[in-house]
């Protein structure tokens, strides 16, 4: 494992001149006398600092994106979608602006930063292609007596709510949809990841985006701010990626408005290693499913379930391929882990790991927090991990791969299946009938049969049980920004 050291930061600087520090309301950016400081998790100096939206920025984010609603509603789709291309291609010429913020108050390396640039933009472009492509349906009743038509109509204004770990593609993967539906939003970024959305806001003005469709409130009081949208019966729709506990209590505050509510949650999803897999193939899969992002991603596998006829040889292969991961800002040339986001994700896989480590599991490499300036936690392996560990059953959202030993197949599945979440599993089999099976029997709402990264725009991303309702993205995305109505005509 090397460490490496920091890089002169004058591209950074430059970059961060041109990121607004607004709120963004109606088309104008209006400072707060409040702001936010947002910080750079591997050095913890100061960025930006940004507004602080209160309540009453809230009400008038809420104000502007009802104003311009159904005018929005009433553009030609193919407008809405030549934006959203626009948006796409102004993106692609900013990739490395994109990719470097993200780095910057993130922490990922600039690698993986550029990789969700592309993942992000695409959702740009996937959705300009969905918004000419809103159909119906026009038939006659069985009994003949009438006719039924069925259309698709905007639900009207959306609140965003978005998580720190993926700053562009979480706010992609909702912006776009609600605007090829015909919905105005307005999105609340994570307080610590704030700046690719702001920087983002400013390209969708660019691409054409009329004043109100698209409002960014920035704050470091977000129940304070969502509460009065909320309770508001202008607003029509909810769309929240985070974590369980806080979706939980925002689905409760929905209730009041019967809001409709899209929910992307927690994960903890399993890695099945069968004794008939390509290890060479499983070991490349586990090392992308772990650790891309740091292990700060909803999709991370957090259990590794491994047959206990190759669990030592998984182990050493993968031990091998952590130990020569590099560690240091995510600018630097050829690092593979950043840091973590803050003091207490390093603190909560500390914590973990030393749980596990107390009830029986072996440390193979890593196991504490780098001593240096920043949030780092040394990319770890444990294994033999034992049932009542608490890692088993918390998302780590940290570079720690714990493994699991079993014996067959129903194990394997019980194992899997034993966790109040239900996001994605990955399961690693060279026998079809067996990757059949386990499609039916394993409770996710996504799966990588042999691969260990599955995000695509053109797919719909969501889970079952505790991680989520609704997806995001395919030909599904859409339909979450979209309410049927169901007409009835007489017959002649
Ligand atoms: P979080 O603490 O739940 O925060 C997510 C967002 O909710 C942030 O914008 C946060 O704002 C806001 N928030 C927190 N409390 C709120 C409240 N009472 N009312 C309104 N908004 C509130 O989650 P996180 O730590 O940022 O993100 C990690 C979690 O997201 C993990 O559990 C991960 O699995 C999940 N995630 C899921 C998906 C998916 O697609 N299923 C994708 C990515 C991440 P502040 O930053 O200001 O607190």
């Amino acid at each position: 494992m090397t460490i490496q050291t920091d890089l002169p930061r004058t591209k950074q600087a430059e970059l961060l001149a041109k990121v607004p520090t607004g709120l963004f309301i109606g088309g104008e950016w209006r400072q707060t006398e409040k702001t936010i400081d947002v910080f750079d998790p591997s050095t913890g100096a100061v960025l930006a600092s940004i507004s602080d939206a209160s309540a009453a920025d809230a009400t008038a984010a809420l104000d502007a994106a009802v104003a311009v609603q159904d005018d929005w509603a009433a553009t030609a789709p193919r407008t809405r979608s030549n934006i959203l291309r626009k948006a796409f291609d102004l993106m692609q010429e900013r990739r490395d602006e994109f990719a470097l913020l993200m780095t910057l108050e993130m922490g990922k390396p600039l690698a993986e930063s550029n990789g969700e640039v592309t993942y992000g933009g695409e959702f740009l472009r996937w959705f300009s292609e969905e918004a000419v492509r809103i159909t119906g349906r026009y038939g006659t009743s069985p009994e003949g007596t009438g006719r039924m038509i069925v259309s698709q109509h905007p639900v009207g204004p959306c609140y965003l709510i978005t998580p720190w770990n993926f700053p562009l593609a979480m706010a992609t993967r909702k912006i776009a949809p609600a605007l090829a539906a015909g919905c105005t939003v307005i999105i609340k970024p994570a307080s610590l990841t704030p700046l690719t959305t702001l920087y983002f806001a400013k390209l969708l003005e660019e691409a054409g985006v009329p004043a109100g469709v698209v409002n960014v409130l920035t704050t470091s009081s977000s129940s304070a701010v969502t509460e009065p949208l909320l309770d508001d019966p202008r607003l029509r729709k909810l769309s929240f990626t985070g974590s369980t506990p806080v979706g939980q209590k925002l689905i409760q505050q929905s209730a009041k408005n019967v809001l409709r509510t899209s929910m992307e949650l927690g994960g903890n999803a399993p890695f099945v290693v069968f004794e008939d897999a390509n290890l060479d193939a499983a070991v490349d899969g586990a090392i992308a499913a772990k650790f891309r992002n740091i292990g700060q991603a909803c999709t991370a596998a957090n259990r590794f379930i491994v047959h206990a006829s190759i669990a030592d040889e998984f182990a050493r292969r993968v031990t091998d391929r952590v130990t020569a991961f590099s560690i240091g800002r995510g600018t630097e040339e050829g690092v593979t882990i950043g840091p973590l986001i803050d003091d207490r994700a390093v603190k909560k896989a500390g914590e973990l790991v030393d749980d596990a480590v107390a009830k029986g599991a072996t440390l193979l490499t890593g196991g504490k927090a780098v001593d240096r300036e920043g949030t780092f936690y040394e990319p770890t392996v444990i294994t033999d991990v034992r049932q009542g560990s608490n890692i088993l059953r918390e998302e780590i959202f940290g570079p720690v791969l714990a493994i699991v030993p079993f014996t067959d197949e129903a194990d394997a599945i019980r194992l899997a299946n034993d966790t109040e979440y239900g996001l994605v599993s990955y399961v690693f089999t060279q026998d079809l009938a067996r990757g059949q099976r386990m499609i039916d029997k394993l409770q996710t709402g996504m799966m990588g049969l042999n691969v260990g990264v599955i995000s695509n725009a053109a797919a719909p991303f969501g889970g079952v049980k505790q991680s989520g309702v609704g997806r995001e993205g395919g030909l599904e995305g859409i339909h979450e920004y979209l309410s049927t109505k169901y007409t009835m005509t007489p017959a002649t």
